[in-house]
């Protein structure tokens, strides 16, 4: 971004926004840094963490705000309305926090080739891998660290400077048909490169203090020993005591402001960290300064690990996770969970699923339906297809123009072309599961699932506003859908 540059438009604190998703999204490097950050900003805001393991019967009460964690990539916060009634809707916004990436697999040691030391790799979700070549790259995740005690200890770690490298393959030694059809193979062309070789015998695992037991532990004798050298001292323990580790690679140039005017964010994740970061803002304004003391229902973000793979996993939105939330809190506010009142709530709830769409590209235009063409910086779009692969009807629809007409913000319609596949999200998973009404929403970008996409800047806000008037005036709407006549055949 050029020194003078500002978004194009900097009502509404736009700007501020931006920059602020851009910190996150540097910090946030895979997903328990997101959740991690997520739940140091519900605390600041006031809301308490809560334990699974725990009985929430009694913690949770009418006008208070709360969250709690699935094994540190999945997050859920909610805030009871003050006028909570027995039946209340639960007001839903879920999005994802997990993006295709590299990962460095369970056993890290690569055969070092040809004077390189390499580091094993696996792919997660639909990358477009390509754009992986010729990146600096950068490591960080969750690493289990077991002290000489045998105490264990879940560390986060990021190490941002580009430790890491798929060099791609020179022009000269391509033929015509390689350079033609690009097309790496991701077992053997996706490996990158860490270091020259051979290892510092001094950097070996095994090599440091700290672990207590003599028997060699046959998963740090095969992880590649310059990697745990660089966590262990990013983490300040002796290499040895790295007992486990879930690491991403990710692109160690920061995310920023980019376009002429700053108009737009440039970054690896927007897919789908920007609708973690709005709906996690969203909630906290939404319950702030007595804002909960006309609610009858309960204001809830999701935010699910595994998207980008299926959603079928304990964290994911096929596991129990939007179901055991629901029920849980209406059993520890005092509503059965199988009973009538629960399926009241259920009923009279809605969900905002929320992730990405695709804007139109255009060196690409004839890849969008010719009246269906969304446009970064111009709003949220509502996902639909005759298909089901997004869940929103022409109702839920409805529900969000409405929403974007009362706040002022501008929404956008999509559908897929009838000859191109559609790609799906968690909105179907879960409304699926649990029969709750549901739109398909997501803010606009280009390049999705590219190592650095990018979106427009001013569509944090309209989604920020889009969100919080869901939050605090669905119910007027739905008021109005609930005086609806059911429709008669004409006799
Ligand atoms: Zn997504």
């Amino acid at each position: 971004m050029k020194e003078n540059a500002r978004p194009a438009d900097s009502d509404g604190g736009a700007r501020e926004r931006a920059l602020r998703f851009v910190n996150f999204l540097t910090a946030a490097v895979t997903p328990f840094h997101a959740v991690a950050i997520g739940s140091q900003m519900l605390e600041r805001a006031g809301f308490v963490a809560l334990d699974e393991s725990a009985q929430w019967a009694g913690a949770i009460t009418p006008g208070g705000k709360y969250f709690y964690t699935r094994s540190d990539s999945t997050l859920v916060a909610f805030a009871v309305g003050s006028k909570y009634a027995a039946g209340g809707p639960f007001k839903v916004v879920g999005a994802h926090t997990d993006s295709p990436a590299l990962k460095a697999k369970p056993l890290t040691k690569s055969s070092a080739a040809e004077g390189l030391t390499q580091l094993a790799v696996c792919t997660y979700g639909g990358g477009l891998w390509h754009t992986w070549f010729d990146r600096d790259l950068g490591i960080g995740g969750l690493v289990l660290v077991r002290s000489a005690d045998g105490a264990l200890e879940k560390r986060l770690v990021a190490i941002h400077a580009p430790v890491l490298r798929v060099p791609s393959l020179c022009i000269h030694l391509q033929t015509a048909a390689e350079r033609e059809s690009f097309a790496p193979n991701k077992e053997t062309h996706l490996i990158p490169v860490l270091c020259a070789a051979p290892a510092p015998p001094s950097a070996g695992a095994g090599a440091g203090a700290g672990a207590s037991e003599d028997a060699p532990d046959p998963f740090s004798a095969a992880q590649e020993p310059e990697l745990l050298a660089l966590l262990a001292e990013q983490l300040r323990v002796p290499a040895a005591s790295i007992a486990s580790h879930d690491l991403t690679l990710f692109d160690a140039q920061p995310p920023a402001l980019a376009g002429a005017r700053g108009e737009f964010v440039s970054g690896g994740r927007l897919d789908n960290l920007a609708s973690t970061f709005v709906a996690l803002e969203a909630l906290i304004d939404a319950c702030a300064d007595g804002r909960l003391d006309d609610e009858r229902g309960v204001r809830c973000v999701a935010l699910f690990d595994h998207e980008e793979v299926g959603s079928a996993s304990a964290t994911g939105a096929g596991g129990p996770v939007m179901e055991e939330a629901i029920s849980r809190v209406g059993e520890a506010l005092g509503v059965l969970p199988k009973g009538e009142l629960a399926l009241r709530s259920l009923r009279a709830s809605f969900l905002i699923s929320l992730d990405n769409a695709h804007a139109v590209h255009p060196n690409y235009r004839s890849k969008h339906e010719a009246g269906h063409r969304p446009l970064m910086g111009k709003g949220c779009v509502i996902k639909t297809n005759a298909n089901l692969r997004y869940a929103t009807d022409s109702v839920t629809s409805f529900v969000v123009r409405e929403l974007g007409r009362l706040a002022g913000c501008p929404t956008q319609e999509f559908v897929v072309r009838n000859d191109c596949a559609c790609g799906s999200t968690i909105g179907p998973i879960i409304s699926e599961r649990l029969g709750v009404r549901c739109a398909d929403v997501g803010m606009p970008q280009l390049s999705m699932h590219s190592c650095r996409e990018m979106m427009g800047a001013q569509d944090l806000t309209h989604c920020h506003a889009l969100l919080t008037a869901f939050f605090r005036r669905f119910g007027d709407i739905d008021a109005r859908l609930g005086a609806c006549k059911r429709p008669r055949a004409e006799p």
